[in-house]
């Protein structure tokens, strides 16, 4: 990013000069990275500020085409992020939001998933891997659902996508967002990725420069995509930063850094499950390193300041899934967050900094 800002910075797909080339030549670049991790065509990668943008993108897009009735099957574990969009579009369309309930060991019920996606289900949007529970949802089988009765498939992989490897013609989604800021890169670029196919017959997002073939006073026509979904200056530093993540993660090996993940995870889980007083908020199999608790006598802000002291950072509240945590009847819950750069010894001190906690709030 530095390299671009002092060697390359200029706009894109707009100058016919050096600068202008090299910066242009370097963004297509960082698309065709991002293609290659997920193993998509670079025309099907479109560049948008996070998971967030991407999402709501769709819901403004693919929501045009919704009549009133029409249902969007969503479930009971979504980050606001894949719910408050539906919700507007909901209301604004006269559509309904179905949710895809949890069984009691925290997976997505999948036999009610079948009974929930039918003929009236237009789209199917559902967590890749819970930010809360850690769950790994079986995006597989629902997009085979979806596809069945003739809906679409969208993937929250947020948290996915940093922490395994992801193909996306093996999962058979049509869409799938991801989040550069959790996978190492940087913040306000993200991506949405969409079949070629299914992304031509949307209609575009924004409205502007760059998104345009052929403008005249009274209309105007579409750039091909991805870029017809690229209105206006694109964020070309983030989409750099963003593909030297993938490379440093692609150096290490995503099949490594998931192995890494599994060991933390299941280390975390066994030491942790020993503490008195607490209860684990998610599976104790198929799921990631994202561990959620609650602690008898200690509110979560309490312990995720006391930790703060000692320089370890967690996070504490609703984790931007607050029904998830009204069902769970809870008001909020602590949250270990774990990646490559965690080590055994981090897990260590995490849990006697937790039992210093229970001393001070005995
Ligand atoms: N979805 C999930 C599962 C998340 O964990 C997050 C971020 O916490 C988001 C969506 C939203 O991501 P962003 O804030 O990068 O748009």
């Amino acid at each position: 990013m530095t390299k671009f800002y002092e060697e390359e910075n200029a706009n894109v797909h707009r100058g016919i000069y050096t600068l202008s080339e090299k910066a242009t030549m370097a963004y297509e670049a960082a698309r065709e990275t991002v293609a290659q991790f997920i193993g998509a065509a670079a025309e099907e990668i479109i560049f948008t500020k996070g998971t967030t943008e991407s999402i709501n993108l769709l819901a403004q897009s693919l929501g045009k085409t919704l009549q009133p009735g029409d249902e969007v099957v969503l479930s009971e574990m979504e980050h606001h992020a894949n719910l408050v969009p539906w919700q507007e579009l909901a209301k604004e369309k006269k559509a309904v939001l179905k949710f895809i309930p949890l069984t009691s060991d925290f997976q997505l019920d999948m036999e009610k998933a079948q009974q929930l996606i039918t003929r009236t289900t237009k789209i199917v949007s559902v967590v890749h891997m819970s930010n809360v529970l850690g769950t790994i949802n079986p995006v597989t089988e629902l997009a085979a659902l979806a596809h069945q009765v003739g809906a679409v498939c969208i993937v929250d992989a947020a948290q996915s996508v940093p922490h395994m490897p992801i193909n996306v013609r093996k999962l058979g989604c049509d869409f799938l967002a991801f989040s550069g800021h959790k996978m190492l890169g940087p913040m306000g670029i993200g991506v949405l990725y969409g079949t070629k196919k299914l992304l031509e017959t949307l209609s575009p997002f924004q409205y502007g420069g760059g998104m345009i073939q052929e403008v005249t006073y009274e209309k105007s026509t579409w750039n091909e995509v991805p870029w017809k979904f690229e209105a206006g200056t694109p964020h070309v530093a983030g989409a750099i930063g963003l593909a030297a993540a993938i490379d440093y993660l692609q150096g290490i090996g995503m099949d490594q850094i998931q192995e890494h993940d599994q060991e933390l995870t299941t280390y975390a889980l066994e030491h942790l499950s020993q503490l008195p007083g607490i209860t684990i908020i998610g599976p104790r199999t198929n799921r990631g390193a994202v561990i959620s608790f609650t602690l008898s006598g200690i509110h979560p802000h309490d312990l995720s300041e006391v930790l703060d002291r000692e320089r370890i950072a967690i996070r504490a509240g609703h984790h931007c899934a607050m029904p998830l945590h009204t069902k769970l009847g809870l008001v909020g819950t602590n949250r270990v967050s774990l990646y490559l750069y965690n080590t055994i010894e981090d897990i260590d001190r995490l849990i006697a900094g937790i039992r210093n906690a229970q001393r001070i709030f005995r």
